[in-house]
């Protein structure tokens, strides 16, 4: 089970979430100009990442705020938690800048 920091609320039960797929897919600038091949990759096609991933989540018996996340999907472990339409933080230097703090802390990364 994991205990996820809701930015809004704090630290919450894995069960009061919702998973949202892959963060940061754009909507296509065009969507009219897209041949049908473009449109479904853009709606269906999705990294399946062993490791770090981006991913959206939503507080849906809480705040029911979007958020995105940085999860390890073969440890479960989570990197960061960041509000919606910041970029992606960089795993190596840690935490988002403002951004809580993940479920469980990670020992001391190199500086
Ligand atoms: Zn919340």
């Amino acid at each position: 089970m994991l205990l996820i920091s809701c930015p809004n609320c704090g630290p919450r039960d894995e069960t009061e979430f919702h998973y949202g797929g892959q963060a940061h897919i754009a909507y296509p600038e065009n969507p009219n100009d897209l041949s049908d091949r473009e449109w479904a990759e853009y709606l269906f096609y999705r990294e399946n990442t062993k490791g770090t991933f981006a991913e959206r989540w939503v507080h849906s018996t809480g705040c029911r705020q979007w958020f995105n996340m940085l999860r390890d999907t073969v440890s479960y472990d989570i990197h960061s938690i960041y509000a919606m339409g910041q970029p992606r933080p960089d795993t190596q230097s840690g935490l988002a800048p403002g951004a809580p703090t993940a479920s469980a802390p990670t020992s001391s990364e190199g500086v």
